[in-house]
C-alpha cells in the first residue's frame, strides 16, 4: 500500500549512473560477494594521473635502455657500460621513487618532480655522451621524448631554462672531448649536432606551449563537468544524495540483485512530528535538524550503502548485498543515535525517527519493493513512532534470497 504516494519510479527519474563503479569483493569472511558502489573522486583521479606519469617516465627510460642495447648488439658500445648504465638507471629510479614517498618529496609540486625527471634524464644522457661519444645519436630523439614528457605539467619558461642549461652542459662535453681527444672530425660532428639541437629544441618547447594551454583548459573543463555531475547527485539543502540519484541507485541495485541473487534491503526513514519541530525552531532551525539527521544517518552506514533524501523530512537508505537482520540492526542504531543526540534546547521534545525496512524479493518491481518499506514506515508511525518496523517479504517459492547467502557483517 502506498498511502497515496505518486509512483516515484517513472522513467524520467532514473538516470544512468555511468560514473559509479560497481565492484565485487569476495574477501568477506563467509566468502559472500558484496556489491559495493565506489564513486569516482578527484583523489583517485589524481593518483591515477600520478601513476600514468610515473609509468610514462619509466617507459622512456626503458626505451632508452633498449636503444642502448642495440648499440651493444652492434658492438658499438661495450656490454659492461650497458650494465653500468642500467644499474645507474635502476638506482636513479629507486632514489626518485623514495623521494616521491618521503615527506620532502610530498611537499614538492608535481611539476617540479617532472622537471627533475626531465633534467635527470637529459643529464644522464650527456654523461653517457661524454663517456661514449657515439651515443649522442640517441641524444636528439630522446631529448624530444624527455621534453614531451614534461611539457604537460612543467611551465614553458622552466623547460626553456632547462634546455639552455642542457646546451651549456653539452657545449662543455664537446669542449672536453676536443681537449682530451684532439679529434677534429668528432668536433665537427658534435658541433653540427649541437647546432641542430639548439635550433630545433626551443622551437619545439615553444610550440608545445600551445598544447600545454589546450591541455590545461581541457583539464579545467573536465573538473567543472565533474563538479556539475557531483552536484547533480546531491541534495542542495542537506548534502546527501538526492531523490533522483537514490531512486536510480535503487533501480540499479534491484537489477544487480536479479542478476546475481545477492540480497538487497531498503529502509524508508521519516522524522517524527517534523511540523512541530519547524514550529518550535522555525524553518531555518528545521533545515538544520534535517542536516544533522542526515549526518547522523550517514555516519551510521557502511561505505557501500546509499543514503539519500526522498523529499521533505523523508529519506531512503539502500543496503546493497545485505540481508534483513544486519539492515535492521543498522536502522535500529540510527534510530537510537537520533534519539540520543543532543538536539537544540529550544525543542520541547526529542527528535525521533520512524523507520520501515524490508528485503527485496527476486523478480518483484521496484515499486512493490519500495511500497513494502514505505508501509513498514507507516506502521512504525501508527505503532507510536520512534521505532523500526520490519515488513517481512512474502516468499514466492524460493525467490527470496536466503539469509545464509547474505552479508553477516
Ligand atoms: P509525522 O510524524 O507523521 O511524520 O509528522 P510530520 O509532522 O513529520 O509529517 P508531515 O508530513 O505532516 O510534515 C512534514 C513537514 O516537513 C511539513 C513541511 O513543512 C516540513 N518540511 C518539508 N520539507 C522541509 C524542508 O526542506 N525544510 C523544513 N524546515 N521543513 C520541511
Ligand atoms: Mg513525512
Ligand atoms: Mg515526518
Amino acid at each position: 500500500m502506498l498511502f497515496g504516494r505518486k509512483n516515484p519510479f517513472s522513467s524520467t527519474d532514473a538516470f544512468p549512473l555511468s560514473d559509479a563503479v560497481l565492484e565485487f569483493d569476495d574477501s568477506s569472511s563467509g566468502g559472500v560477494r558484496r556489491a559495493r558502489r565506489t564513486l569516482d573522486g578527484f583523489g583517485v583521479r589524481a593518483q591515477l594521473n600520478a601513476r600514468h606519469q610515473w609509468a610514462a617516465a619509466m617507459s622512456a627510460v626503458l626505451l632508452f635502455g633498449l636503444a642502448l642495447a642495440a648499440f651493444v648488439a652492434l658492438e658499438v658500445v661495450d656490454s659492461a657500460l650497458w650494465v653500468w648504465t642500467a644499474a645507474t638507471a635502476v638506482l636513479g629510479v629507486f632514489a626518485f621513487w623514495m623521494l616521491t614517498r618521503s615527506d620532502a618529496g610530498k611537499k614538492l609540486r608535481h611539476r617540479h618532480l617532472q622537471l627533475c625527471v626531465v633534467g635527470l634524464f637529459l643529464g644522464a644522457m650527456l654523461v653517457l655522451v661524454y663517456v661514449v661519444p657515439v651515443t649522442q645519436i640517441l641524444l636528439a630523439p630522446f631529448a624530444f621524448v624527455a621534453l614531451s614528457y614534461g611539457v604537460f605539467a612543467v611551465p614553458r619558461r622552466m623547460l626553456l631554462t632547462l634546455c639552455s642549461l642542457a646546451f651549456v652542459a653539452y657545449g662543455l662535453v664537446i669542449w672536453l672531448h676536443h681537449y682530451q681527444r684532439q679529434d677534429d672530425a668528432l668536433l665537427r660532428l658534435e658541433l653540427l649536432h649541437w647546432i641542430a639541437l639548439a635550433l630545433s629544441l626551443p622551437v619545439f618547447v615553444a610550440w608545445m606551449g600551445k598544447v600545454q594551454r589546450l591541455y590545461r583548459s581541457l583539464d579545467q573543463a573536465s573538473r567543472k563537468i565533474k563538479n556539475i555531475q557531483e552536484d547533480a547527485k546531491r541534495d542542495t539543502l542537506v548534502g546527501c544524495f538526492n531523490r533522483r540519484y537514490v531512486l536510480a541507485a535503487l533501480e540499479e541495485q534491484k537489477q544487480l540483485a536479479d542478476e546475481t541473487g545477492i540480497p538487497l534491503c531498503l529502509a524508508v526513514l521519516d522524522i517524527d512530528h517534523f511540523k512541530r519541530i519547524n514550529d518550535e525552531l522555525g524553518h531555518l532551525g528545521g533545515d538544520e535538524v534535517l542536516r544533522t539527521f542526515s549526518r547522523i544517518a550517514q555516519q551510521g552506514v557502511r561505505g557501500g550503502d546509499v543514503f539519500g533524501r526522498y523529499g521533505g523530512e523523508e529519506f531512503l537508505l539502500i543496503f546493497p548485498a545485505t540481508s534483513l537482520l544486519p539492515a535492521l540492526n543498522t536502522c535500529e542504531r540510527i534510530r537510537a543515535q537520533v534519539e540520543s543526540h543532543a538536539w537544540s534546547g529550544l525543542l520541547r521534545a526529542r527528535v525521533t525517527v520512524s523507520i520501515g525496512v524490508t528485503q527485496y524479493v527476486m523478480g518483484e518491481s521496484v515499486l512493490e519493493f519500495f511500497s513494502r518499506a514505505d508501509t513498514a514506515m507507516y506502521m512504525a508511525k501508527e505503532g507510536g513512532r520512534n521505532q523500526v518496523v520490519v515488513e517481512e517479504p512474502v516468499l514466492r517459492g524460493d525467490s527470496l534470497v536466503s539469509d545464509s547467502a547474505a552479508d553477516s557483517a
